[in-house]
């Protein structure tokens, strides 16, 4: 679960890690202008979106009165960020800014370990850092069964060249991000900007938490603040079904039994000229009723012109799966899409004989992977040239 800037920054502070003074969420310019004249000017009204590079994009302005927090945030809600909407402004005291580092703990899958990665290039992209000044950015790999201290802080803001006279307020802010990091259950805490303020403190300025999804359930304290982050619509709503859906941007929806296979029919469906809607892993099990919430739910999604099923029976049988599947057409009713079944391994035969015999003018049953994706992507396109 991916969090917005302001929450990010609110776990920060139950952490003790120091951000800047607590701002606001508006969602109406006049809002922004009274938070503003209530909270004292100079503020920031800053874009939240699950997305970075926002500066860059015009969601993040500095209003020295309430007036122009006003037009800040008439002008950056309902702006599209990387294909993010803004619904939602921050409005937060500014803070003065010396100078900007950077600042990050994540989970590193290469050594299986924590990473923590320091720069006093901040407030640019990292990558961008790590591309033209590669000196310039300090990886260090911690190990996640010893503890973390503040010596090994300063050995790595040290590194990094922090100025001398900020190392150990540096460090010290490290520490916490660490103990929240690990606290929260997250895959990253990132700080860009991490900055030395006029008067010298060391606060986070923004903030980029994902947390690990697998252990939500550890933490009561979190629940709710996915459906403010949100994402897509549909993610939420399939989160909330406790499906494995990701959302993409095509018109073929898919769903398949296992993360591995739903992966190479995205690929397949791509080989064969069309784009896929989503991914959706019915799981290894894929129950009648998981077939049926699944298939329920892909159709649901206005952009998919056309749904390819992919199951490969192994302890899951395909004449269960064809019944499941007949089960689900009976429950939604009336299809707009057409689907296309494609059923290998164990009772493969029997299963593709129930479809048969179902004879359903929407159902179109079948034995290869590559041919099932050719007719999903042409059905697609007959479709959408039926709606022009
Ligand atoms: P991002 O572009 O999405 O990463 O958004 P940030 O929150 O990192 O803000 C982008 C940039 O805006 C920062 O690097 C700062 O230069 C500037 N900025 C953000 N907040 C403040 C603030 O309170 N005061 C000042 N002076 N600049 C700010
Ligand atoms: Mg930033």
């Amino acid at each position: 679960m991916d969090l917005m800037e302001y929450q990010g920054k609110e776990l920060f502070r139950q952490h003790g890690v120091p951000t800047t003074p607590r701002g606001e969420i508006a969602e109406t310019p006049p809002e922004a202008r009274s938070q503003a004249a209530a909270m004292g000017v100079p503020v920031m009204v800053k874009a939240q979106v699950l997305t970075g590079g926002r500066g860059k994009a015009g969601g993040v302005k500095y209003c020295a009165d309430a007036e122009a927090a006003e037009e800040a945030a008439k002008a950056i809600l309902g702006l599209d960020i990387k294909g993010h909407l803004v619904k939602r402004v921050l409005v937060e005291p500014a803070s003065d800014i010396a100078e900007e580092y950077y600042l990050s703990v994540l989970h590193d899958r290469v050594s299986k370990g924590y990473k923590v990665i320091a720069s006093v290039e901040g407030g640019v992209e990292i990558e961008e850092v790590n591309r033209t000044q590669p000196e310039k950015v300090v990886k260090a790999d911690l190990d996640p069964t010893k503890p973390f201290g503040l010596e090994r802080a300063r050995v790595i803001i040290s590194e990094a060249a922090f100025p001398a006279e900020v190392v150990e307020e540096s460090a010290e802010l490290l520490v916490k991000l660490y103990e929240g990091f690990v606290g929260a259950d997250a895959t990253l805490f990132e700080v860009n900007p991490l900055i030395r303020t006029e008067d010298g403190s060391i606060i986070a300025l923004d903030s980029k938490v994902t947390i690990d999804d697998s252990a939500l359930f550890r933490h009561p304290e979190l629940e709710g603040w996915g459906e403010v982050a949100g994402g897509d619509d549909l993610e939420v709503a399939a989160r909330k079904q406790g499906l494995q859906y990701v959302k993409l941007d095509g018109d073929i929806g898919v769903m398949g039994n296992g993360a591995g296979l739903v992966m190479s029919t995205l690929d397949v469906v791509n080989q064969a000229g069309g784009h896929p809607a989503n991914f959706l892993d019915a799981g290894g099990g894929a129950s009648a009723e998981s077939m049926a919430a699944g298939i329920a739910f892909v159709l649901s999604d206005p952009d998919v012109e056309a749904m390819l099923i992919n199951i490969f029976g192994g302890i899951t049988r395909c004449d269960d799966v064809a019944r499941g599947v007949l089960g689900a057409i009976e429950q939604i009713g009336e299809l707009r899409q057409d689907l296309v079944v494609r059923l290998d391994g164990t009772n493969a035969e029997e299963g593709r004989r129930i479809l048969e015999e179902a004879d359903h003018p929407k159902l179109v049953p079948a034995a290869k992977m590559n041919e099932a994706a050719e007719q999903a992507v042409a059905l697609a396109k007959d479709a959408l040239g039926a709606e022009l």
